[in-house]
């Protein structure tokens, strides 16, 4: 009988497409390395969402995998190489999640440019903060959007048909499409940075985008600028983020994502008041967490089924 190990919590939609096509489900909740160790032996199949973490040594510890799923978008999580290495396939859910996902990012955007967050706590604090909340429109405004693939085209789509706001990009490379949908500018990152009110961070976490943001990046932002991070925390260097919010490189930052998490009760973001922060709930929705849960049990299924371990 093909088992499968569900080590993170998945929509229960998603369990019974497991279970109805004969998979023996087996379930633990995010667990530590050595605990995961222990629990992946005998399993024909994982799934977990971003997290827990599936290590190297998770990976060679595994006697029997054959498939991980990852419901959800983003496999950082995942030691994909060391999968690769020894021929475990790594299945996604990438659509379920971006609408999600884009609609806290425009969330986060009206949170941050009209202090939303900053009164909620100031008026709960006995205050009445009019005079000093003043905020911005995002209608006629520059959105910068760096990673134009699923989130970033969902952002751009509300921003610029929800909000009237002027579209330019930086990706790995041109989406005509994306121009053409959003009638978007391509500009190189420094030349984005330099240009948008807002800037909106959509690529996923590799080498390549470790600390793309940098104090050298922020440097060029606009003073009156608001960033956004929904994609991952290390995409952006914190220390330098803080060091841009404190001193006013730029206007504000609305985070769902962050380098250590959760963010540690003492962090010096937590001081700030141009901050907005979320604890990583893009795709915390009703509706991307049944579609993730359902679209990962039915390609788990369909790959046990192609290899023909089940009906
Ligand atoms: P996607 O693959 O559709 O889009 C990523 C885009 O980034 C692509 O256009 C790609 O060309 C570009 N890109 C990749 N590497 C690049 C680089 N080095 N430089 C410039 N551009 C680069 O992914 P998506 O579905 O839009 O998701 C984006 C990311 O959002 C995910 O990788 C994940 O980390 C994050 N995410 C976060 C949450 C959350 O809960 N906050 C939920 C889902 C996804």
């Amino acid at each position: 009988m093909i088992r499968v190990l569900v080590a993170s919590k998945i929509h229960e939609k998603g369990i019974e497409i497991l279970r109805s096509s004969g998979i023996e489900v087996s379930r633990v909740e995010e667990p530590p390395e050595d605990e995961l160790i222990k629990a992946i032996k005998g399993v024909h199949g994982l799934i977990v969402r971003s997290k827990p973490i599936v290590t190297k040594r998770v990976i060679n510890a595994a006697d029997s995998l054959l498939v991980i799923g990852r419901a959800g978008v983003g496999v950082d999580n995942i030691d994909v190489e060391a999968a690769k290495t020894r021929g475990i396939e790594v299945l996604t859910s990438p659509e379920a999640t971006t609408q999600s996902v884009a609609e806290l990012t425009i969330g986060l955007i009206l949170a941050v440019a009209r202090k939303i967050a900053f009164c909620d706590r100031r008026i709960r604090a006995g205050e009445w903060p009019k005079k000093y909340a003043m905020g911005v429109e995002l209608s006629g405004k520059v959105l910068g959007i760096i990673g134009a693939g699923r989130i970033g085209s969902a952002v751009a789509r509300i921003a610029k048909f929800g909000f009237n706001m002027e579209i330019v990009y930086y990706s790995r490379s041109r989406h005509i499409e994306f121009e053409e949908e959003f009638g978007a500018k391509y500009l190189p990152l420094e030349e984005l940075l330099r240009r948008a009110d807002v800037v909106s961070i959509h690529v996923p976490l590799t080498e390549e985008t470790m600390h793309l943001i940098n104090e050298e990046k922020l440097r060029l932002m606009k003073k009156n600028a608001i960033l956004i991070n929904t994609s991952r925390g290390a995409i952006v260097d914190t220390n330098a983020l803080v060091k841009a919010l404190r001193e006013g490189w730029i206007a504000g930052a609305g985070l769902d994502v962050f380098e250590q998490e959760p963010l540690p009760s003492d962090h010096p973001l937590l001081q700030l008041d141009n901050v907005v922060l979320t604890s990583h709930i893009g795709a915390s929705t009703e509706e991307a967490q049944e579609r993730a849960g359902v679209d990962i049990a039915k390609k788990i299924v369909e790959f046990f089924r192609a290899k023909g371990y089940i009906k």
